[in-house]
This record gives C-alpha cells, sequence and structure tokens, in this order.
C-alpha cells in the first residue's frame, strides 16, 4: 500500500493552512504553520501570483493531503463520485469521510488519520464483528466499528478517547466509549466536513 512518507509539517506549510496530520502536536505551539508560516523550499517566501489552474491545483493537493490519499487513488475516488447520483464534490467528500481510516479517526480512536490507517492495518478493529485491516473499506449506515478485546489497553487510543472531545464527534457517528464500539447512524452530508474546502475547484479540474 503506497503512502507518503515524507514530512508532515511541509505539506500543511505548502497548503497555507493547518491539516492536522500530527495528532496532538497539531494542537500546540510547536505547529510548523504557528512557527513559520509561509511555503517551504528555497523560493517560498517569494511565490505570490497564482493561476486558476493553480488554485485548484492546490484545492486538489489539499484534500488529498487531509484524507493521505495518492493521486491515482484520489482520481479513482473522483471517478465513481462522477458516477454516483447528486453533486460530484459531495459525493467525493462522502466516499472520502466513510473510509474506514477516517472513521476511527473521527470516532477518536486515533489522534490523526494516519495514526488511524496504521491501527487499522495493525488488525485492532472489527467492522460488523469482523475482520477489517483495510484503510480505504467503505462504510455503510448500520456498521459498526469496534476496537478488539485485546487492543483495549493500548495508551495512546485511549488518551486519543479522551482527547477527542476537543475535536468533537461528527453528526453522522455514534460512540460507546464503554464498550469501545462507533456506529454510522447515517451518510456523511456535506456539513459534517468541517474543514474549509472547496470541493467545486476540484470538479473544475478534473473536469478540463
Ligand atoms: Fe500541520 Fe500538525 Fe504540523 Fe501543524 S503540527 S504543521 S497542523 S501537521
Amino acid at each position: 500500500m503506497a503512502r507518503y512518507t515524507g514530512p508532515s509539517c511541509r505539506l500543511c506549510r505548502r497548503e497555507n493552512m493547518e491539516l492536522f496530520l500530527k495528532g496532538e502536536r497539531c494542537y500546540t505551539d510547536k505547529c510548523a504553520i504557528k512557527r513559520r508560516n509561509y511555503p517551504p523550499g528555497q523560493h517560498g517566501q517569494g511565490r505570490s501570483k497564482v493561476s486558476n489552474y493553480g488554485v485548484q491545483l492546490r484545492e486538489k493537493q489539499k484534500v488529498r493531503r487531509i484524507y493521505g490519499i495518492l493521486e491515482k487513488q484520489f482520481r479513482g475516488y473522483f471517478q465513481e463520485a462522477d458516477r454516483l447520483r447528486g453533486v460530484t464534490g459531495e459525493n467525493l467528500l462522502s466516499l472520502l469521510e466513510r473510509r474506514l481510516d477516517n472513521v476511527v479517526y473521527r470516532l477518536g480512536f486515533a489522534a490523526s488519520r494516519t495514526e488511524a490507517r496504521i491501527l487499522v492495518r495493525h488488525n485492532h478493529f472489527t467492522v460488523n464483528g469482523r475482520k477489517a485491516n483495510i484503510g480505504s473499506i467503505q462504510l455503510r449506515p448500520g456498521d459498526v466499528v469496534e476496537l478488539k478485546e485485546k487492543s483495549r489497553k493500548i495508551s495512546c487510543i485511549n488518551e486519543s478517547l479522551e482527547a477527542v472531545v476537543r475535536r468533537g464527534i461528527p453528526q453522522w457517528l455514534d460512540l460507546d466509549k464503554d464498550s469501545y464500539k462507533g456506529t454510522v447512524k447515517t451518510l456523511p452530508v456535506r456539513e459534517d466536513v468541517t474543514m474549509p474546502i472547496q470541493e467545486q475547484l476540484i470538479v473544475e479540474l478534473y473536469s478540463k
């Protein structure tokens, strides 16, 4: 499974906003956006003009980086979103939100999506009682994500569950902390994605 392995904070600086890729560190003064709020690289502080294409490209890269997805897979999500009924941009966000690794993060079992993906990959969760170790699994309303019994003592998971209050759990999910279970209540809607994303720009970019 291919994934980006370079420095995370560099990605936030490139997109000029906090993408919350590093868990707890993102909420502290150590956040690179707070300390060096300009694009990385030799010419980072010199660039100014951005074309229309540049704006669309940056928006696509931003969303790809938030969800930790490489280009080929992201394009696949777009094609599927385009095939589905409804507004393509909103379908795209819904497909991304319903990934198992994202749901694990949103429920608070992990401090970041990267951490969530690792936990999923290491077999700590089941979906509807069955083994689920692939982050891209699409969840549907009624699906139950459960932390395995043997994993309930892992300190970073319990710390994340305590800290999730700050982030909040979206309305389309329900968490039962005592039994380490999360349920998908409904499909996510546009309002459930709280990051500032202009999905229309991505649709325009891929529609060229
Ligand atoms: Fe981004 Fe988090 Fe690094 Fe801040 S600390 S730049 S939000 S990854």
